[in-house]
């Protein structure tokens, strides 16, 4: 479970979120929906542990810089940090000994041949074309089988088997009762698997909807978000006007 409660970030003077409350529970997808500079990367990131700021971030219940908490916490960032003198077979040695995992040879065999990496496994991280390294940074995050997962924009740059196989595992980890938070554009790709999802423009939540309580309206993720940001530009018109 993540509980995001009234955290604000500022860079300098710029105001990246502002605020922003909101939950992700056990076996939900969340999608974190906005325009380019709306401030997805920067509760990302604030979730992740990596930023200061005010407010309070829980993870299953403990704050989330703390042991506990990341213990819980799978994060794949918008562009995938590798290390460049590690094959790929030994970035999931490094991440299983850092969260001391047992019986992980197996799970990462499978993420592999999944993610159709197997033939990889002795390539130097910096080996790889931008997706591969996509892929084992989602390997990476994904080995521990964390109840929380943070995805910021996992599907840009992977091809489409690997986009396929992306959205079944979101659906697997959803019905093992993790909580995912997933910052995307591609809001076609997400339309069958999302439960909740935060709009937001300019570092605030514009609009907030569970999947229920669209049915039956005709909306859909993608209407919803137009029609968010759409208004929200024509409101700021007039403001000029
Ligand atoms: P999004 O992920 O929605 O595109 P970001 O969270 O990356 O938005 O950025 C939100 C705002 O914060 C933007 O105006 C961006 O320029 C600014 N920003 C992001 N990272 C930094 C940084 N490290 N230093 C200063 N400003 C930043």
């Amino acid at each position: 479970m993540i509980e995001v409660k009234n955290v604000t970030k500022k860079y300098g003077k710029l105001l990246a979120n502002d605020s922003l409350s909101f939950t992700v529970r056990p076996g939900e997808i969340s999608i974190l929906a906005g325009p380019n500079g709306a401030g997805k990367s920067t509760i990302i990131k604030s979730i992740a542990g990596l930023l200061r700021f005010q407010g309070e971030i829980l993870i299953c219940g403990k704050k989330n810089k703390s042991l506990e908490a990341k213990r819980n916490l799978g994060y794949i960032p918008e562009l995938p940090a590798l290390y460049d003198m590690l094959t790929i077979w030994e970035h999931m040695e490094f991440i299983a000994r850092a969260y001391s995992l047992e019986n992980w040879k197996e799970r990462a065999e499978n993420l592999f041949r999944r993610l159709e990496l197997d033939d990889k496994k002795n390539k130097l991280g910096s080996e790889l074309s931008k997706g591969m390294q996509q892929k084992i940074s989602i390997c990476c995050g994904l080995l521990p089988s964390p109840k929380v997962l943070l995805f910021d924009e996992p599907l840009v740059g992977l091809d489409p088997h690997a986009i396929k196989e992306l959205k079944n595992m979101l659906v697997e980890y959803k019905q093992q009762g993790t909580a995912v938070l997933l910052s995307t554009h591609m809001l076609d790709s997400v339309a069958e698997f999302w439960d909740s999802t935060n709009i937001m423009i300019k570092g605030k939540i514009a609009a907030s909807r569970s999947r229920e309580e669209i049915i039956g309206t005709g909306e859909d993720l993608e209407k919803l978000f137009f029609e968010i940001t759409e208004n929200n530009k024509n409101t700021k018109e007039e403001v000029k006007e």
